[in-house]
């Protein structure tokens, strides 16, 4: 598999924020976000190809019980629900963050997915492919990231239409410096929705770092 970098940070963006974390970001992506905070991993040139018992043997070296495979889009590559179940196998709680546009059917479901629906200032709204509905567990997650009024009404719309009954695990982040934390938490609070704020913990931790 082609892998743009593998390191060890605090899980900054679901439910396992602040959370020690092993990332395995892979190389690539199917879409291009206007507001894309890992535009590099985009490009595979500066990444390299390695096999899954590689990648384990460098995940194992980190000592943490906590895997994300991230990217890019990480399920571009086929290698990915191998990888997933590799080191579930090996008692590692795995975590998948997928921009939701991509079939998850091929992940065991003991993974944790942690699924993106785009929304229009994206530049890809309508991107998620409905049939991951299907495969879409209480104990996954569902994360809006929100740009502007525009985003936030269509995710209001999507959790109406979509989620009910799927999980409760619901994520809304702000784009910075686009929309304010403190104005999509008004919003957030005066319609009482039952999601979560997102506030990409590393990037206050480590603003502007890569491998992080
Ligand atoms: S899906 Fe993720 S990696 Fe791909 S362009 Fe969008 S934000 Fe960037």
């Amino acid at each position: 598999m082609i892998v743009y970098e593998i390191f060890k940070s605090i899980q900054g963006e679901s439910t396992y924020a602040g959370l020690p974390c092993v990332f395995v970001r892979l190389a690539g992506c199917n879409l291009s976000c206007s507001w894309c905070d890992t535009p590099y991993a985009r490009v595979p040139d500066e990444a390299i190809e390695m096999t899954i018992p590689e990648v384990i043997e460098e995940v194992g070296a980190y000592n943490c019980p906590i895997v994300e495979i991230t990217g890019g889009e990480p399920l571009m590559q086929e290698e990915a629900a191998g990888l997933a179940a590799a080191l579930l196998e090996r008692g590692y709680r795995v975590l998948v963050e997928t921009n939701g546009s991509v079939c998850l059917s091929a992940l065991n479901e003991r993974v944790v997915k942690i699924v993106d629906v785009k929304g229009p200032s994206s530049g890809h709204g309508g991107s998620f492919l409905l049939e991951n509905l299907d495969h879409i567990s209480p104990e996954d997650e569902v994360k809006f990231v929100i740009g502007d009024r525009g985003d936030y009404d269509a995710a209001v719309r999507f959790m109406e239409e979509f989620l009910r009954g799927r999980t409760e695990k619901v994520l809304f982040a702000p784009v910075r410096p686009q929309l304010s934390p403190r104005e999509l938490s008004d919003w957030i609070l005066r319609d009482a929705l039952r999601v979560r704020l997102q506030l990409q913990l590393h990037t206050y931790i480590w603003p502007g770092e890569r491998g992080r």
